[in-house]
């Protein structure tokens, strides 16, 4: 059966470009009669408030996209904890040491010498003297995940063939300092384990996607999962939408009486290849729905 999430992070409200994410995960599900699941990625504890939480879902339900199943990732803290304890056990996570400012120093000094400043491992040749050594002058160890420099590839529905190679990439961090999780360990525990099939969200995660699917296959090896990587709305001078773009907001469109209908018809084919169109309601929008419109060739 499809399995497809939508997983906003509840650090503001939803805009017209989060909406159109969670529509088009809502259509692809509707119209293969799967399971649309409502994530909410609020590991940040202090960013992530309730009443975003509350704000997303009447923006959801206004819209007029139902969920299946909903799920917190801040209720899962024993499962990702176990899940990095894993990765530790198989030499895929690795404390690092290094202060804010001496990365900062590292990459400027890689940019100075026209590299890009990707991270240089220096934490992996530390022997367990030197990190007793930092750990008893009072240094917290961050974790980050080794990657295999090698080339993912994928065939994402929407951008065909991919190929990334992650040497390119720096080690991501997965766990900061004070033992919180950062995003992709998380997500990528969740997607397996609420059986996620389609991962359908903005072309600004395909580089994580690629991370992604290295530590899919750590996590549990041979699992699959498809990418659809959607071109990015922008607003009329090409800038990129953010929660704080007020005036984009759901709510402000609900308060100045626009239709719902309205809002998901534009949003369906925004950015397709299909005309825009009113639909009669979203049985019709269903219906119609086709993710390979969004492609970009
Ligand atoms: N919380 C992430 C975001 O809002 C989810 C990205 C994803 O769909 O994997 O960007």
């Amino acid at each position: 059966m499809t399995v497809v999430r939508f997983a906003p992070s509840p650090t503001g409200h939803l805009h017209v470009g989060n909406a159109r994410t969670a529509l088009i995960n809502w259509l692809f599900a509707r119209k293969q009669q799967g399971s649309f699941i409502l994530r909410f990625d609020d590991t940040d504890t202090e960013r992530s408030k309730r009443e975003f939480v509350e704000g997303i879902r009447q923006d959801l339900s206004w819209l007029g996209i139902d969920w299946d199943r909903e799920e917190s990732q801040s209720k899962r803290m024993d499962r990702y904890r176990d899940a990095a304890d894993a990765l530790k056990d198989k030499g895929l996570l690795y404390p690092c040491y290094e202060t804010p400012e001496e990365l900062e120093f590292k990459r400027k000094r890689l940019r100075a010498q026209h590299k890009p400043p990707i991270y240089d491992r220096a934490a992996l040749k530390l022997s367990s003297v030197e990190r007793s050594k930092l750990e008893d002058a009072g240094r917290k160890p961050h974790w980050r995940f080794r990657l295999a420099h090698k080339d993912v590839v994928w065939s994402d529905l929407v951008r065909g063939d991919c190929r990334y190679n992650t040497a390119n990439i720096s080690d991501p961090v997965v766990i900061r300092e004070d033992g919180t999780f950062l995003y992709l360990l998380p997500s990528v525990v969740d997607d397996i384990d609420h059986g996620v099939t389609h991962i359908i969200r903005g072309e600004d995660h395909v580089t994580n996607g690629a991370v992604q699917l290295e530590m899919m296959d750590a996590v549990l090896p041979g699992v699959l999962v498809q990418f659809a990587h959607v071109p990015l709305l922008a607003g009329a001078a090409g800038e990129g939408l953010s929660k704080r773009f007020g005036s984009l907001s759901l709510g402000e469109l609900r308060d100045k009486g626009l239709e719902p209908l309205g809002v998901t018809s534009l949003l369906a084919h925004l950015g397709s290849s299909e005309a825009i169109d009113v639909f009669s309601d979203m049985a019709a929008m269903i219906a119609d729905f086709d993710l390979s419109c969004f492609g970009r060739a």
